[in-house]
């Protein structure tokens, strides 16, 4: 049987959102609630499925349309659980697809929200019909996925890719996931606005402080001051960027993509960021696998999450 329409939901620290997702791409029904994850996993998954029982009643779906989320992990998508998240404090082990589908007369699947935004770049985004794709989401940490020829590349538990974590140095900064010289723990919004909080507290820092006006010194901060030629923010970006570039470097030798996607909150920089990114590509790839990758920015925006939820439906659920 051929899908019409899924249901997408996106579940963040800070928001839920569920939208219904046309095989076409149309995207309706978006809606969208706090997360509130101090309630606990029980009560946030209640309070998923009452909102895609609303948006489903709007729309009119049938209880064919299935449902796919897409959630901070590390989850397992095979088993459906969460296994812990640092974006919803308490969730350990949590059965979130049982617990779904107990609630709701509909099938539910899960998997990692980069791993959801790589098949939503593959299907709907800017690398429709490409089959070979690296997917960078470059947001407060770092995400990402692989599709090898059509194939999401997750590993046994579907714990992979987690291209963020790709290591650059072997005496790099400290990064959260506990290693060490992770491309997040230089290129993260997280890792940049650490170097700028640092920056700030020297005298070189006078500009980041004045241009935050009391609040975070975050990316967007360090890429207006970088913009004004602020020395310390060009060279904050740079070291980032080419951190970048060195990684991306290397996925074109693993994998040997026809197209790297590059999208989050953090690829808003732009070339401030990829600039010395690209520089660094073709020194860190094989010269005959470098010449011709495009390095392009996601199209989907703050939706990416919830148009991978309803790829990752189709993929599932449609044959
Ligand atoms: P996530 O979904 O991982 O929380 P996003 O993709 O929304 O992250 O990106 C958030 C990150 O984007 C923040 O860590 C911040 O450093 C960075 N950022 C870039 N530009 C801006 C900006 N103008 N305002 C706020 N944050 C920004
Ligand atoms: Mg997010
Ligand atoms: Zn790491």
């Amino acid at each position: 049987m051929t899908l019409d329409k899924v249901i997408g939901v996106d579940l963040g620290g800070t928001n839920i959102r569920v939208a219904v997702l046309s095989a076409d791409g149309t995207m309706s029904h978006t809606a969208r609630t706090k997360t509130k994850s101090e309630e606990g996993p029980e009560a946030v998954i209640r309070r998923i499925a009452a909102l895609i029982d609303d948006v489903a009643a709007d729309a009119n779906l049938s209880p064919d349309a299935p449902v796919g989320v897409a959630s901070p992990g590390p989850l397992n998508p095979r088993t459906g659980v969460v296994h812990f998240t640092p974006n919803l404090p308490g969730w350990r082990d949590v059965a979130i697809v049982d617990q779904l589908e107990g609630h709701l007369n509909r099938r539910v699947t899960l998997a990692n929200d980069g791993n959801c935004a790589t098949l939503g770049e593959m299907r709907f985004g800017i690398a429709q019909g490409k089959h070979n794709i690296v997917y960078l989401a470059l947001g407060t940490g770092i995400g990402g996925g692989v599709v090898t020829e059509g194939v999401l590349i997750d590993g046994k538990n579907g714990l992979g890719a987690e291209i963020g974590h790709t290591l650059v140095s072997i005496d790099g900064p400290r990064c959260n996931c506990g290693s060490i010289g992770c491309l997040e723990a230089y290129a993260a919004g997280w890792a940049i606005q650490a170097e700028a909080m640092k920056v700030a507290t020297t005298a070189d820092g006078d500009r980041l402080v004045e241009l935050a006006a009391g609040g975070l010194i975050h990316a967007g901060i360090v890429a207006k001051a970088a913009a004004e030629g602020h020395l310390a923010s060009v060279a904050i970006l740079e070291r980032a960027g080419r951190a970048l570039g060195a990684a991306i470097g290397s996925f074109i030798n693993m994998f040997d993509p026809e197209i790297i996607v590059i999208g989050g909150g953090v690829a808003a920089l732009g070339e401030l960021l990829m600039g010395p990114a690209r520089k660094m590509i073709p020194q860190y790839s094989f010269v005959d696998m470098r010449t011709d990758v495009p390095v392009v920015y996601s199209q989907l925006g703050g939706d990416t999450g919830l148009y991978g939820a309803g790829a990752l439906a189709f993929m599932m659920f449609d044959d």
